[in-house]
């Protein structure tokens, strides 16, 4: 069975990754750390992996049942473009 996110609280929950493409310099340090879920695409901007494009391509999405390295990336994104929510 697969091990859910676990809160503060050690509620179990689903997350959702967002990333704001907008906002990204393009410094790749995400790839360097969770290249599991990120990668520089064409445009110099971060992709997420198996996300779905939306917002004009301005933003991306994804669900996921392990944070794994993401909590990494969300911290060491220089440009604050990557989020972590409950879903
Ligand atoms: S760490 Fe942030 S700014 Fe750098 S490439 Fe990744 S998403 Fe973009």
């Amino acid at each position: 069975m697969e091990e859910l996110v676990k809160s503060k609280s050690g509620k179990k929950f689903v997350m959702k990754i967002i990333l704001n493409k907008s906002k990204c310099i393009g410094c790749g340090s995400c790839q360097v750390i969770c290249s599991q879920f990120f990668e520089l695409s064409e445009d110099r901007k971060s992709h997420l992996k198996g996300a779905k494009r939306g917002f004009g391509d301005k933003k991306e999405e994804l669900i996921v049942k392990k944070a794994g390295c993401i909590q990494e990336a969300v911290e060491i994104c220089p440009a604050e473009c990557i989020k972590m929510v409950e879903n």
